[in-house]
């Protein structure tokens, strides 16, 4: 296989090897992209590694668009095409201090010393310009077998560097592949050490774990350092749910909901946490039968706890906690345009598919009954076609209008809250002259009843059903 590969780089990438070769360095494609390109996919980035020292490879590239991105372990980018294109002088890596960072750079003129500092076999490939494949940790060989393994000693790799730990599994659940035995074996030895990695790197590798396409068997296999990363999630494992409405422990039936809900990293975090209240509420009655009243408020307050650790995005965070606080609520078609009011139609869609994947991890029987969540989503998606109102934006009536009945101040808003909520929850027809007599005739109510706003009286109708 390897004589007859061919190998095809965009211009750019291209450009780059010629350039440098020509110069009288040697250039090769390498990591990420020579594997992508392996497997058929297509590679989201390019990294280049050369011969040339980055001061020749701003001479050689003295007339094009260069950026000096991290000059010092020897990384130019050149930008070109509008593509960027990241060069890498060859290196070592000098020894590891504190489990994630060399204490420095060795640069080397050996492609093969540069390509043994890297992760793993499937990583440590190179597309050598006027060369080929350089493999010589027969990358291609564990790609065919699908396997994940260590460059050199797997212990040794991960305790240098514990984010290699996250990193396997993440290529495990992205790639569909296993982890080679003792690079496994490695993994469950070293895993308690990714704690001390920093929350971002933490936060960034699980959420690219979860979005992959086989996030569960990686999950069910080598879950062990997702706890370890995620500690607050160990009781998870193991908490029982004696009941004829599931099959797995707490754990694996979020596992099983990550699976089944759709990628996005939002939903699938919130698909992770849902239950995560369940082990702290758990109590089993005398049939010897689980519950676990109040999980969804509890499991909530300790997403959100999580989350802000992890230094998640504000409206990650809302959205996280939102659906985990919301997870475990019944709808019917009826109670979407409501739903959508008070949450937003993307996020009551959010909603039901965490809903539906949640129910589709628990047994069968419930699976079964999963299938009524389609009724919901396709009423939301009647909504969003018939342009149906279920926010302020869409009512009828405006601040504006609210004004020229002589509502002023944050009465009008209440006003306009009040009125959203007489069309979404009580079907009354979002047309103008109709609401515009609904406003009058409350705002008349409320005054004469409490006196005008300002007053110390009422408060102009507030979110009251009319
Ligand atoms: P992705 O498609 O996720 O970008 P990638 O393999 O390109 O995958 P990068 O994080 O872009 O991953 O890293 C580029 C290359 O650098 C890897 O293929 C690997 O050879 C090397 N590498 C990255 N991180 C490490 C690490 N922590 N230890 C050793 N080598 C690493
Ligand atoms: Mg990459």
């Amino acid at each position: 296989m390897t004589e007859t590969l061919q190998m095809h780089f965009p211009d750019a990438v291209m450009y780059a090897m010629e350039r440098l070769n020509a110069a009288g360095f040697r250039a090769a494609a390498v990591g990420g992209c020579v594997r992508d390109t392996l497997l058929g996919a297509q590679p989201h980035d390019f990294d280049l590694t050369t011969s040339a020292l980055p001061e020749e490879m701003k001479k050689v590239f003295a007339n094009d668009t260069l950026k000096e991105t991290g000059i010092r372990l020897g990384t130019l980018t050149l930008v070109r095409d509008g593509m960027e294109v990241e060069i890498t002088t060859f290196r070592t890596d000098g020894d590891y201090l504190d489990g994630r960072h060399p204490e420095g750079v060795r640069f080397t003129t050996e492609l093969t010393e540069d390509l043994a500092r890297r992760d793993f076999t499937v990583n440590a490939m190179a597309w050598e310009y006027g060369v080929g494949l350089r493999d010589p940790f027969n990358g291609l060989r564990d790609i065919e077998s699908k396997l994940i393994r260590c460059v050199g000693n797997a212990a040794r790799r991960f305790e240098e560097d514990a984010l290699r730990m996250l990193r396997a599994v993440r290529f495990a659940a992205r790639l569909g592949f296993s982890l080679e035995g003792s690079t496994a074996r490695a993994l469950e030895e070293k895993k308690e050490r990714v704690a001390m990695l920093s929350r971002e790197r933490i936060c960034d590798e699980i959420t690219g774990m979860l979005v992959s396409p086989f996030f569960l068997d990686a999950a069910l296999n080598y879950g062990g350092v997702l706890l370890e990363a995620l500690p607050e999630l160990k009781p998870m494992k193991g908490c029982p749910q004696e009941c004829i409405y599931h099959s797995w422990d707490v754990w694996e039936h979020s596992l099983r909901t990550v699976d089944l809900s759709p990628p996005d990293p939002v939903v699938r975090w919130a698909a992770l946490l849902h239950d995560c209240g369940k082990p702290e509420t758990h109590t089993r009655d005398a049939d010897g039968v689980d519950h676990f009243y109040g999980h969804p408020a509890k499991g909530a307050m300790l997403a959100d706890r999580i989350c802000a650790a992890l230094n998640m995005p504000s409206s990650w965070r809302s959205r996280i906690h939102m659906l985990v606080l919301r997870h475990d609520e019944r709808f019917s078609p009826g109670d979407m345009l409501l739903l959508a009011s008070r949450i937003g139609l993307d996020n009551a869609r959010d909603l039901c598919l965490l809903h539906m994947a949640d129910q589709g991890a628990h047994s069968p029987m419930v699976a079964r009954r999963a299938r009524w969540t389609n009724a919901l989503l396709d009423e939301l998606d009647r909504i969003e076609r018939d342009g149906d109102c279920w926010n302020l934006e869409q009512l009828a009536v405006s601040g504006r209008d609210m004004l020229a009945l002589g509502i002023s101040g944050p009465a009008v808003g209440e006003m306009l809250h009040y009125l959203l909520e007489a069309v979404v929850r009580f079907h009354v027809p979002n047309d103008r002259d109709l609401l515009m007599q609904a406003a009058k005739a409350h705002y008349e109510r409320m005054t004469t009843a409490f006196g005008p706003p300002g007053n110390g009286g009422g408060d102009g109708g507030g979110k009251n059903a009319p």
